[in-house]
Parts: structure tokens; C-alpha cells; sequence
């Protein structure tokens, strides 16, 4: 893990908040800075450039049809038209040099020294170039004869010491503020960030606190309806469900002990008796039939729990093929044709032949047998049940109806609850435990059937499965 990953988030919102705008300030700064210094020279040029008029002007001399040094020389020495055609410099320098660089006048300002002079510049042009040890701004024009031979060139220099004392000073403030900015900037940042984030160590505090023991604690959410707000909201609706599946498996645990408990006190306390004193043979073999009937209940809840557990499991992955429905309805309710006759209960299927559909055989069974089984169980004696399968454009529909005990309406979306029973007496009386419907639901689920219940009290149930429509292989 390297140092970075291990910095604090407020420090990190704070470096790169500080980098971003560091680089931005830089970027104001020197645009700010060539800015200046650009209007500075322009101004220098424009000043040289008039002046370069008036020296032109006043001394009659013409860059496009130059006649000669001799003409300057003959103005310069000229003392009757001294006082008209001098060259009139002010505190600027001006020389002019033939073509091959050699000072031909200047004035009084250069006396001990030359400007510099480059010939390798043809047009008239600007720049910055030193002057007995300062700078000075200088402008190159060339004279040029009527035949457009070059004859030589008028420099034209103004010093630049006090722009350039500006542009250090510009340069100096740039370069002391810029770190404090910077550091300010950070200091600042860090402070707004830590305080903005805030609540992210109300939330670390409060998540820390909770376990299992404690699952009801909630993260208090924060005063603005942001980021962090909708944290804590997600963090409160997963302790939410937490709680609730920890409370359902706490429900499960104590459900299923209870269950099996009841049996083995049965079975425990009636072989205690037995053992106490001998009796005849036919008090025995009635005993252990009750407790051999308690076992098989014992036994029939493990096998459910089973079941439950294994199909609860993420592992699980249902086998689904294309089936033909019919056949397995069959099969299911010539097993469950005991029990039905039993009770003088008719079945009767109504369905379409060519019925396919997408599922696990196994669960496909599992889901029937126990739908069956209860309209079986809750459904008086010489009464129907009535397994209808239909097509709709796009889905398969079977549904199996009772004219049984039915379900109380507020209870029919409880019912495929774990451990569930509309009626304890009721179900008691049959031997249910509240779970097959659970099994039900999960294996419907497991295969993306929809299971839906209809229920009128004392005239009937009915489940309908819905098998989807894209897994339909007519
Ligand atoms: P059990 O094993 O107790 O029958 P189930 O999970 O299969 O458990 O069913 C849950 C409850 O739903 C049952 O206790 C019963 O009261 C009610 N129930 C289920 N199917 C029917 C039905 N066809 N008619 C009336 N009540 C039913």
C-alpha cells in the first residue's frame, strides 16, 4: 500500500483540490504576467515608431527613396539650417549606420558608445537589447535607395529600465504570493473538507457499534439532503433487512425447536410410563404405534427443514428443461390418489394436451405434491378438487382449486411464511408444521414461476401457477 492510499480523504479532497487550482493560478498568473509585459513593449514601439516619424520628418529623410549619408552629414553639419534639420533625439538614442554596420551619426546621448546592430535584420524591426549595461528597447529601419539597394539603417532606442522594474516587481509579487496562496488554499480546503465529511465519521462511529446484539441502532442522517444523506439512508435500509433476516432466522430456529421438541416430549414421556411397570402386549403395541406416528411427524418436519435449507442455499441451480406438464400432474396425483380416496375426494384435470413448459422436474413435483397434499388435507370429505391448465397468448396458467376450509383473506399473504399456519388447531389436526408453502414458494421462485392464492372461507382455495412466457415450447 503506498503513502497515498493510506491518506486521509479530507487530505486527499484537499491535495487535489489545492493541485487543480494551483495549476490554474499558474496559468492566470503568467497570462497575466505576458499580458503586461506585451503592453509595456507595444507601448515602447509605438513610442519609438513616432519618434522614428518626427527624427524622419524633421531631417527630411525618406526610408523608401534614401539619398545618401552625405545629405545627413551636409544636414548635421549644416549650421544655418542647424536649428530646422538637426535630428531632434530628446533622451533617446539614435544612430544610423551604414549597410555593413558602420556608425555614420548618433547622437549626443551615444557619445562614448554604440547601439547594437544586427545585420541580419532587413525590415524595420523591435527589440530588446542592452545599452552600456541596461536595456533599452530599439527599433531597426533600413534605408533603402529609389533602386531598392539598402544603404544602410536608422536605430532608434528609449530605455526600458523603469517598465523593466515594473515587470520585476509584477514578477516578484507573482512569486511570493503564489506559495502563499497555495498553502492557504490547502489549509483552507482541508478545514472544508473535514467538515463537509463529517457525518462520514458519525456513520464509521455508528457502524462500528452495531452487531448482532444491537442491529436496532440507526445511523442519524445528516442535516442536507446530499450525498451523504443517501449513505446513511442505504446503510439504515441494509440494517433494516439485516435485522429483519436475523430476526427470521432467530423466528426459524425457535420454531423449528419448538416443533421438534413437542414429539420428543410425547414420545419420551409415553416410553416412561411404559418402562415403569409391565403391561399387556396389546398397551404396548398401541404405544409404539403413537410414538412410531410422532417419530414419522419428527421425521417429515426434518426432511422439510432439509429441504428448506438445501434450496435456501445460493448454491442451488435449478435443472430447468422443457417438460410436457401433463404427465407430470398425472404422476403427482396418482400418488396422492390414496389419501384423496381416503376422504371420497375426486380430482379432476382439465387440460391442454400439448402443454409445455420451462421447469425443474423435481421441484416441478414438489410444487404439486404440496398444493395437493393441503386441498387434500383442508378440504371436507366428498368434495372436488379441480386441476385446470390454459393457455393465454403468452403464458401457461394451471390452477388448482378445492372446495375446502379456504383462507381468511387478511392471511392469504402470510401463508408462505416459514412455520406459518392460518389455524394452529387446524393444521395440528393435519400434521402440517407451516412449511410447505414456503417450499413452494422458493422453488417457484428458484424457477420464475409465479404462485398466487385466491381464497373464499368455507368455499374454496385456489392456487394458480403461471409459468413465463418466454420459456413457453409449444
Ligand atoms: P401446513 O403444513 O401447515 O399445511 P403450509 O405451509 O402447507 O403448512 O400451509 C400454510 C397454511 O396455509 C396452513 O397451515 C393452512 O392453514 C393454510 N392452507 C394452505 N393450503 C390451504 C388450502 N388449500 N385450504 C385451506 N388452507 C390452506
Amino acid at each position: 500500500m503506498n503513502d497515498f492510499s493510506v491518506m486521509s480523504l479530507r487530505n486527499r479532497i484537499a491535495f487535489y483540490y489545492t493541485i487543480t487550482t494551483t495549476l490554474l493560478i499558474a496559468m492566470v498568473f503568467t497570462s497575466i504576467y505576458f499580458m503586461v509585459e506585451k503592453v509595456v513593449y507595444r507601448q515602447f514601439d509605438d513610442e519609438i515608431s513616432n519618434e522614428i516619424a518626427e527624427i524622419l520628418e524633421e531631417s527630411h529623410i525618406s526610408t523608401r527613396n534614401f539619398k545618401g549619408f552625405a545629405n545627413i552629414q551636409d544636414i548635421d553639419n549644416d549650421d544655418n539650417d542647424r536649428d530646422s534639420k538637426q535630428i531632434n533625439v530628446d533622451n533617446d538614442f539614435v544612430q544610423l549606420v551604414n549597410s555593413s554596420g558602420q556608425v555614420m551619426s548618433k547622437s549626443a546621448s551615444l557619445s562614448w558608445c554604440a547601439l547594437a546592430f544586427n545585420p541580419n535584420q532587413l525590415g524595420t524591426t523591435y527589440f530588446n537589447s542592452s545599452f552600456g549595461g541596461s536595456m533599452v528597447r530599439q527599433a531597426q529601419v533600413p534605408l533603402i535607395t529609389n533602386k531598392g539597394i539598402t544603404e544602410g539603417y536608422l536605430i532608434v532606442a528609449v530605455p526600458v529600465k523603469s517598465a523593466l522594474i515594473v515587470l520585476h516587481d509584477l514578477q516578484d509579487i507573482f512569486f511570493f504570493s503564489f506559495p502563499a496562496i497555495i498553502l492557504t488554499l490547502f489549509v483552507f480546503t482541508r478545514l472544508i473538507a473535514g467538515k463537509s465529511i463529517r457525518p462520514i465519521d458519525k456513520v464509521i462511529a455508528t457502524a462500528e457499534k452495531i452487531s448482532q446484539t444491537n442491529l436496532d441502532h440507526r445511523i442519524p442522517f445528516p442535516y442536507h439532503r446530499d450525498e451523504l444523506y443517501r449513505l446513511s439512508a442505504t446503510i439504515n435500509a441494509l440494517l433494516d433487512r439485516m435485522q429483519d433476516a436475523f430476526q427470521r432466522e432467530k423466528d426459524f430456529t425457535a420454531n423449528a425447536s419448538h416443533e421438534l421438541k413437542t414429539p420428543l416430549a410425547i414420545v419420551k414421556g409415553t416410553l416412561e410410563v411404559l418402562v415403569r411397570k409391565p403391561r399387556e402386549r396389546e398397551h404396548y403395541e398401541t404405544r409404539i404405534q403413537f410414538c412410531l406416528k410422532e417419530l414419522n411427524r419428527m421425521a417429515r418436519l426434518i426432511d422439510q427443514l432439509l429441504m428448506l435449507a438445501r434450496y435456501e442455499s445460493s448454491k442451488i441451480n435449478p435443472n430447468i428443461q422443457t417438460v410436457a406438464l401433463f404427465p407430470h400432474l398425472e404422476s403427482v396425483i396418482e400418488r396422492m390418489r390414496p389419501s384423496a380416496l381416503t376422504k371420497g375426494i375426486a380430482i379432476t384435470v382439465d387440460h391442454a394436451d400439448n402443454a409445455r413448459i420451462a421447469a425443474d422436474s423435481e421441484m416441478l413435483d414438489m410444487i404439486f405434491e404440496n398444493i395437493l397434499s393441503n386441498a387434500i388435507k383442508y378440504s371436507p370429505a366428498n368434495s372436488s378438487i379441480a386441476i385446470v391448465v390454459q393457455h393465454t397468448a403468452t403464458t401457461i396458467v394451471c390452477s388448482i382449486s378445492d372446495q375446502g376450509i379456504g383462507i381468511p383473506e387478511e392471511k392469504l399473504n402470510t401463508i408462505f411464511e416459514r412455520f406459518y399456519r392460518v389455524d394452529e388447531s387446524r393444521s395440528s389436526s393435519t400434521g402440517g408444521f407451516g412449511l410447505g408453502l414456503s417450499i413452494v414458494k422458493k422453488l417457484a421462485d428458484l424457477q420464475q414461476i409465479q404462485v398466487s392464492v385466491t381464497s373464499a372461507t368455507n368455499r374454496g382455495t385456489t392456487f394458480t401457477l403461471t409459468f413465463p412466457a418466454q420459456e413457453i415450447n409449444c
